[in-house]
């Protein structure tokens, strides 16, 4: 496997009236190659503001204050870092190399441009002498691959269906093979049936294009699906990170245990469904040792004082001071 985007100690603030808000805080993690990461933690837990971070989607007030993301693409022989990229080398990296499918489809589609101009749009940043029959052709296979008739290129976003516009996005998404997609969870737009069939057309098109993917998501259940890996995000920070199935079935952190029992996991009996007690952390007052340490059960003294870096425990990591490598043997 190699390397591809190299998160180093990133973090990210929104810088408000009330104060300076810690959405993201020294995130370290790789993607490799055609790997499929989660990231998956509660509302507000700073998944979004990574994303927007790492594609450099973000807007005012958020600033990054700190950290590389590190981009290996296939042309360069040196990674170039993101955080830095001046507008033009950005905009030429954007759909050829990463694409980026939002929470909120409508606010990546133009509203006054028919799909048909969006796609070519995006096409010819590739490819800038295609002709307008290849165009055409180039478009309606591109939203066949997502159950899309040709006849909507000629239709305004508004016209389409939320779960049409998630589906139309990824579609626009995969137009110039890109090496890289970074998805957020489709919320309010699609219902989790259609949620369900969303991903599994990336995933026939991932196993196809080979592409990597970051998906993010409250749920937790759902990555053991389809990542390789998973990553949890509590506070602003990746408190765990390790292999789906590691992650999932025998999770360290007392945090993604909570997660993954909140959520009804569709393929298995469903285990009690017990939610984590308490509310997430308020940002602008984080506690001095660990951000999770107020609802933890199995809190010692020493996570009040002092805040537990993510270390390597087994074969993953771990930030927790009382995590074990089989957590299952002591409950
Ligand atoms: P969700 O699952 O609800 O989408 P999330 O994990 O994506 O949540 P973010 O949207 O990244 O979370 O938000 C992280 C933190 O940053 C939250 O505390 C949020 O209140 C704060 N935040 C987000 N946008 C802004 C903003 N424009 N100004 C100030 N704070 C913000
Ligand atoms: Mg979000």
């Amino acid at each position: 496997t190699t390397r591809l985007l190299e998160l180093r100690g990133l973090s990210v603030a929104y810088l408000t009236e009330r104060g300076r808000v810690p959405a993201c805080s020294d995130i370290n993690l790789t993607i490799n190659r055609g790997e499929i990461i989660g990231v998956a933690g509660e509302s507000a837990s700073g998944k979004s503001t990574l994303l927007t971070a790492i594609t450099r989607l973000q807007r005012i007030p958020a600033v990054t204050v700190g950290g590389q993301v590190l981009y290996h693409g296939s042309r360069a022989a040196t990674p170039v870092d993101l955080v830095e990229l001046e507008e033009p080398e950005l905009a030429g990296l954007r759909w050829s190399e990463i694409s980026v499918v939002m929470q909120s489809a409508m606010a990546c589609l133009n509203p006054v441009l028919r799909l048909r101009a969006q796609f070519a749009d995006v096409l010819k940043v590739k490819n800038p002498r295609l002709g307008k029959a290849e165009l055409r052709q180039r478009i309606a296979a591109l939203l066949a691959m997502v159950g899309i008739a040709p006849d909507y290129m000629n239709h305004y976003p508004h016209q389409l269906s939320g779960g049409m516009q998630q589906r139309s996005l990824i579609a626009l998404a995969m137009a110039c093979d890109p090496e890289l997609v970074v998805m957020d969870e489709p919320t309010t737009a699609v219902d989790v049936v259609m949620q369900r069939r969303i991903l599994n057309q990336v995933l026939r098109l991932q196993r196809r294009l080979g592409f990597a993917v970051i998906f993010v998501t409250h749920d937790l259940s759902l990555l053991l699906e389809i990542a390789d890996r998973i990553a949890i995000m509590y506070g602003g920070r990746i408190v765990e990170v390790g292999t789906a199935e590691r992650v999932y079935r025998r999770p360290r952190h007392p945090y993604t245990r909570g997660l993954r029992d909140s959520f009804p996991p569709l393929t298995e009996p469903v285990r009690r469904l017990t939610g984590i007690a308490g509310t997430p952390p308020n940002l602008l007052q984080l506690p001095a040792g660990c951000a999770f340490q107020p609802r933890c059960r199995l809190r010692i003294d020493r996570c009040a004082d002092v805040r537990p870096e993510l270390t390597e425990l087994g074969d993953g990591s771990v930030a927790c001071h009382v995590a074990v490598d089989d957590p299952e043997e002591r409950s």
